[in-house]
């Protein structure tokens, strides 16, 4: 059943990135732009489309001025003159082997020439950072308020850059919101190509380094920053914030899935009703006792489930009488 839910969430979610990319997506275009190492009959084949794919790769990093250098550099590199050499004796699976640790080592190599920031934005393009312990000042001085982030509760289907997989979030994080529809951080400039808070910008944006993940995936095992670190002095948010997880969450969203997937039952479909109703209600609701702005709910309650729920391959209409219903996301 847990496949079944997988594969719903990988159609619907792919976008979803937990973690700001280490250009992975420029990667994987490079690796697509180049040619199919089993069409490469001869040696000189291989050379050309090794060429080829330095080429790709240095344009994807900014800097195919350093093609010249880095071609003397792997003609003489010793791993890559005795794959050019037995390049016209391997079977086909060895090459396709042979081929991706290629195009791994020349990514490796072209970032490592480059040991520097380009300010290219494309890290604040492909997502927005999660907040760290680090980033709590940000909170404690006004720099950063509920209307600039919002929350990612455990058990919401994500795309996990790190582990380079799709699954259920394990902890709570606390994000910066990103732009609908393109996904940028909303700190981003795109005009000036800066970003808007860069003196205060959050940890993870300052140790992030394209060319060295090293730190930046260190940092991805320290511990996160959550809601009830930054609203521990108000007891009746907090009173609220476990209630509200106790009553709906997204883990008890996937399991309700689940069950429905196990037994395609009505009381399934009515247990998943159950949590989306509750969630909107209880929105609404601080809505309108607390006084709470539309836009700060994310950061406070997360992601609606009524969104969530579409990463299953759901979506909820509601009839003239306000009663929900769900259907299948065709
Ligand atoms: S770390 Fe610098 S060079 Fe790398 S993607 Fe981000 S802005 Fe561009
Ligand atoms: S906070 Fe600034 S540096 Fe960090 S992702 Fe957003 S725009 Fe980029």
């Amino acid at each position: 059943m847990k496949r079944l839910a997988c594969a719903a969430v990988f159609k619907r979610f792919g976008n979803r990135n937990v973690m700001t990319p280490l250009r992975e997506s420029e990667i994987a275009l490079v690796k697509a732009a180049t040619r199919n190492p089993l069409e490469l009959r001869s040696r000189r084949d291989f050379r050309a489309a090794l060429e080829q794919a330095l080429h790709h790769v240095l344009v994807a990093l900014h800097v195919e001025d350093r093609f010249g250098a880095l071609r003397s550099q792997i003609s003489e590199d010793r791993w890559f003159r005795a794959l050019e050499q037995a390049w016209e004796r391997l079977e086909p699976p060895a090459r396709l082997q042979s081929w991706q640790e290629l195009l791994d080592r020349l990514i490796r190599i072209s970032y490592a020439s480059r040991p520097y920031c380009l300010r290219c934005g494309e890290c604040c393009r492909g997502g927005s950072p999660s907040l760290h312990e680090e980033d709590k000042d940000l909170w404690s001085q006004g720099l950063l308020s509920p209307r600039e982030l919002y929350t990612l509760r455990p058990g919401e289907p994500v795309h996990m850059n790190v582990e380079g997989r799709l699954g259920s979030l394990p902890e709570e994080l606390v994000k910066i919101r990103q732009r609908p529809e393109i996904g940028h951080c909303i700190f981003y400039q795109e005009e000036e190509k800066a970003c808007r808070i860069y003196e205060h910008r959050p940890l993870q944006c300052r140790v992030q380094a394209c060319w060295d993940p090293g730190p930046f995936e260190e940092l991805w095992r320290a511990g996160k920053l959550s809601r009830r670190h930054l609203v521990q002095d108000d007891q009746e948010m907090l009173e609220l914030l476990g209630a509200h997880d106790e009553r709906c969450s997204p883990e008890k969203l996937g399991a309700a899935v689940g069950a429905w997937h196990e037994s395609g039952s009505e009381a399934a479909i009515q247990q998943i009703l159950d949590q989306l109703r509750y969630d909107t209600a209880l929105r609404s609701l601080v809505q309108e006792r607390l006084g709470l702005g539309e836009d700060e709910l994310e950061f406070y309650f997360g992601r609606p489930l009524i969104r969530i729920v579409r990463a299953y391959g759901f979506r909820v209409e509601r009839d003239g009488n306000g009663t929900y219903r769900l259907v299948r996301d065709t």
